[in-house]
């Protein structure tokens, strides 16, 4: 071979070498759509010009994409699902993580009508992305009497299951039966990465089923011995579940799970945390995250909360202008090592698309990109070291703080987060863990604004030094 011939061979390697799949990993792309809360009557009440059933009283809607005191028209979701068609119509998967039915006392719903409306949302979601694996969690509001979630067989799981069906595998049928909880590799030929899909409804303070129990549905024991085996087959995995552990970033000393249940759930991320590549859940409404750590105060772990579809304005006492913009979210991701690698939201702005002017049977309002996780807090992914980056520059910078904190509700509050706002985010944040967290506000809420600057940077450095991670 002539030397100009043997050139051209070696650099048609060197082309293949870096272009094989696997040489840097492919990357795929999912949905993760959350918090629906779709509340069938708000047609009805804007064309009676009564308050909406999820509104609590508070308001007489009239906007045709929903209104900011009420959960989701059917418009609105209609919308989403267009959004999600037009912005990636063939995701690798989908998660989708709970709360379909409206807030509305529970005598307003019954097993029949909540089972309606997860069956009216499944086929929505089916016939916006016909073919496409979903992983479906369910959410508080997805039981009657809401958040009383048992540890063993019921009717409303078997239902349930048979509305996803075509989504579950035969494995995964009879453990959702059996505590609405499942596991399952990724779709793919040769792939490594596996779906853990939880019912931490179990470990809600609200749900009086499982008050007691050491292991409700026995999920823990069945989450360790699935991480175990995912280890040994050198499979990553993605934990997915509703009601997330550690506390409301929008309520001062507000958690959600019991307290031997967020202990015992922290402990398996930490024990497991390496075959962990990241965990998505919902409940919040709000956009945020969740930082985990060894006992050296390594960041080792990161979960994601997604914002959602509702724009509901929570009645939860205590907190402040508390609705959001309807928003959905798009997660680059490794297929092989299921590292995150971007996240794009998309958001409606409500007020906005109700001011369009009578629009035509099939015209939506347009989701614009609310923000792209790597070019907005300037990280090269999100893996669990650079979301402590994003963590830091929130941190120390008031520029990103207030980007985080309007991002939080999907742009819907734009007001300054000040003191005890950044407080209440950065140690929700942070610690996960009841004591820390409890250490965190108590070390850094009481201190004057000025003073306290310095003392979050101080903390900061002697975080640094110390295994006790404080702010
Ligand atoms: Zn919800
Ligand atoms: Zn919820």
């Amino acid at each position: 071979m002539q030397p100009m011939g043997q050139l051209a061979v070696l650099l048609l390697l060197c082309l293949l070498v870096v272009t094989l799949p696997g040489a840097r990993g492919r990357s795929g792309r999912f949905w993760h759509l959350t918090d629906l809360h779709w509340d069938p009557e708000y047609e009805a009440a804007v064309a009676a010009g009564r308050p909406c059933p999820s509104g609590s009283n508070r308001t007489r809607p009239t906007g045709l994409w929903g209104s900011y005191l009420c959960d989701a028209p059917w418009s609105l979701l209609r919308s989403a699902a267009w959004a999600m068609r037009s912005r990636l119509a063939t995701p690798d998967f989908v998660l989708w993580t709970g709360d379909d039915t409206p807030h509305v006392p529970n005598e307003q719903l019954g097993e029949e009508k909540v089972l309606n409306i997860i069956a009216n949302l499944t086929s929505l979601i089916k016939e916006t992305f016909p073919g496409t694996k979903v992983y479906a969690a369910m959410g508080n509001h997805d039981f009657h009497p809401k958040n009383q979630f048992p540890g063993k067989e019921h009717r409303i799981y078997n239902q349930t299951a048979e509305l996803w069906r075509p989504w579950l595998s035969d494995a995964s049928l009879p453990l959702f039966r059996a505590g609405a909880f499942y596991s399952e590799k990724l779709p793919g030929p040769g792939t490594r990465g596996r779906m853990v899909v939880l019912n931490t409804n179990l470990y809600y303070d609200q749900n009086n089923e499982t008050a007691g129990d050491k292991d409700p549905g026995g999920q823990f024991q069945w989450l360790e011995e699935t991480l175990s085996n995912a280890s040994r087959a050198d499979e990553k995995v993605y934990i997915v579940g509703h009601v997330p552990p550690g506390f409301f970033e929008k309520k001062r000393g507000k958690p959600w799970f019991r307290r031997d249940f967020n202990e015992r759930y922290l402990g398996i991320v930490q024990k497991h945390h390496s075959v962990i590549a990241a965990q998505f859940f919902g409940h919040h409404h709000t956009d945020s995250f969740r930082m985990f750590y060894s006992d050296t105060g390594a960041p080792i772990n990161v979960m994601f909360l997604a914002p959602g579809v509702s724009p509901w304005k929570t009645t939860l006492p205590g907190v402040s202008n508390g609705a959001n913009n309807p928003a959905i979210r798009v997660i680059d991701y490794d297929q092989d090592t299921l590292q995150v690698l971007d996240m794009v939201t998309y958001y409606l702005n409500l007020t906005r698309a109700n001011m369009m002017e009578s629009p035509q049977e099939e015209e939506f309002p347009v989701w614009e990109e609310e923000y792209r996780l790597t070019e907005a807090f300037q990280v090269p992914d999100g893996s669990a070291h650079s979301m402590q980056i994003v963590l830091e520059r929130i941190l120390r910078d008031p520029h990103y703080l207030q980007l985080y904190y309007e991002f939080n509700s999907a742009k819907y509050d734009l007001e300054p987060c000040k003191q005890d706002c950044r407080v209440d985010h950065l140690c929700a944040i942070r610690e996960v863990d009841f004591i820390k967290y409890d250490q965190c506000v108590k070390t850094n809420g009481s201190a004057s604004a000025a003073s306290s600057v310095w003392l979050l940077v101080f903390c900061m450095f002697i975080g640094f030094l110390s295994p006790q991670r404080v702010l």
